[in-house]
């Protein structure tokens, strides 16, 4: 068992009136803390919470004198982890759930995701979708997520309504849809959304040119200069699957990749998402350039895209994060499934048992997610100064016992079952079944007019 003997620096100075308990809106009383950074666990430990941020961390018994907490959470067989970062969501899609199963990617895309789109998809489809998507994705214990669809503001709208940290992509692509009529079009719909939200602590942005196949090399060009004076990061489907690769090699007689780096997009700022296909040469380049790389697992292995090999990203220090992509290609929102799938896949495909440990896949799906985001000194671990964005686990069941060490149950065991409570920026949005943020009648009857709309 892994246990930190050292506690967290303490943010508060006592000098001046040592016997002032100082006042909070929140103080938590796990069993255990995981905070991710620093890597281990504490345990019989106080998490103090003001103004949406954590402020301390201290053992529990000294935290009576030194907190007057408004309220006080008592979580005598639970975890307390950091909210978990979704870092590849198309969370609208959610209303496409078991609409076209079984089937390879680009033939599922065709014959019936993009058809369904061109006849249904509109703003009010992009808000009820996403709405379900946070409903979610919030009651299994993500705080965040990184998205990428038609109709951002739609989006947008709908995580502020849920209560959610989101970063909305300002998608692009070069063909026509009912969102936008070509690469600029869908540029500038996008910075006006970006612009709309703009002092919204929770909303955060990136660029979201769709896929090398469905944009050109202008448009790509054009998104890199604007990341770079933004300073926005670029988040892009890439090397997902081998058609892909044959395709590009065909029309542009380069690899994906090689385009994504001509357009000047190789930076810390890219997300590349799958990443399925790489030659031992694209994963030093990636690495060189700080990139960071998404691993979908369920979406990879239910669209037959392959499996990437996740170890050598690691040896090669590429930062990890995880993601489920939309739910019509997973076909759950559950990153607690994801980080079991992620470690156990890249032990088999390494065939090396130590490929992804627990604690890394943990890492991946929180501070890697942060990291990705550029937003590590905001979320992605409980560490003073960041805001509260924190998930309980509740580990007294018995399907979670013996627990000898509770962080490879989060991975190997848990489930979202087992998430209890949910804090995004200190405050509870998820508890017990219930969503505080979110109307489960009113969202229910939007999904029954979907579900007759949509079905075929
Ligand atoms: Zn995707």
């Amino acid at each position: 068992m892994v246990c930190l003997s050292a506690r967290l620096p303490c943010m508060i100075d006592y000098s001046d009136n040592a016997a002032m308990a100082q006042p909070v809106d929140l103080l938590i009383l796990p069993r255990w803390i995981i905070p991710v950074q620093p890597a281990g666990m504490l345990v019989n430990h106080a998490l103090a919470v003001k103004a949406g941020r954590i402020v301390d961390i201290c053992p529990a018994d000294e935290a009576p004198s030194r907190f007057a907490a408004r309220e006080t959470v008592e979580l005598p067989e639970h975890a307390l982890i950091p909210g978990l970062i979704n870092l590849h969501t198309h969370a609208a899609m959610s209303l496409l759930r078991g609409f076209g199963d079984d089937m390879p990617l680009m033939a599922w895309l065709k014959d019936k995701i993009w058809p369904a789109e061109q006849a249904h998809v509109s703003a009010d489809f992009v808000r009820d979708g996403s709405l379900l998507a946070c409903a979610e994705m919030l009651s299994s214990g993500t705080t965040c997520f990184n998205d990428m669809y038609f109709f951002p503001g739609a989006t947008a709208d709908a995580a502020q309504d849920a209560g959610m940290r989101a970063v909305i992509g300002m998608v692009a692509m070069d063909f026509p849809t009912a969102y936008a009529a070509d690469a600029e079009d869908y540029l500038n719909k996008g910075l006006a959304v970006r612009d709309r939200y703009k002092g919204e602590d929770r909303m955060s942005f990136t660029f979201a040119p769709h896929a090398p196949y469905t944009i050109s090399d202008d448009a790509l060009g054009r998104i890199g200069v604007l990341a770079e004076q933004l300073d926005v990061p670029v988040h892009i489907h890439l090397h997902e699957t081998l058609d892909e690769i044959r395709d590009s090699l065909s029309r542009f007689n380069m690899r994906p990749l090689e385009r994504i780096a001509a357009a000047g997009l190789l930076s810390p700022r890219l997300i590349a998402v799958h990443a399925v296909h790489l030659l031992d040469g694209e994963i030093e380049t990636l690495a060189k350039f700080g990139c960071n790389l998404v691993h979908c697992p369920a979406s990879n292995l239910k669209l037959a895209s392959g499996l990437p090999a996740v170890k050598k990203w690691l040896d090669a220090g590429i930062n990890l994060g995880i993601g489920t992509d939309g739910a019509a290609s997973n076909n759950r929102l559950d990153m607690f499934a994801e980080m079991r799938l992620a470690a156990l896949l890249a032990k088999g495909v390494a065939g090396d048992a130590a490929a992804l440990p627990a604690a890394r896949a943990l890492e991946a799906a929180t501070l890697g997610g942060a990291r990705a985001l550029g937003m590590e000194s905001q979320t992605g671990s409980l560490t003073p100064g960041k805001w509260a964005d924190m998930t309980a686990v509740n580990l007294g069941g018995l399907n979670t016992q013996p627990v000898f060490d509770p962080i490879s149950h989060l991975v190997y065991v848990a489930g979202r079952e087992q998430v209890s409570q949910v804090w995004v920026g200190g405050e509870l949005k998820y508890a017990e079944g219930r969503l505080s943020s979110v109307n489960m009648s009113d969202l229910k009857a939007r999904l029954a007019y979907w579900r007759d709309k949509l079905a075929p």
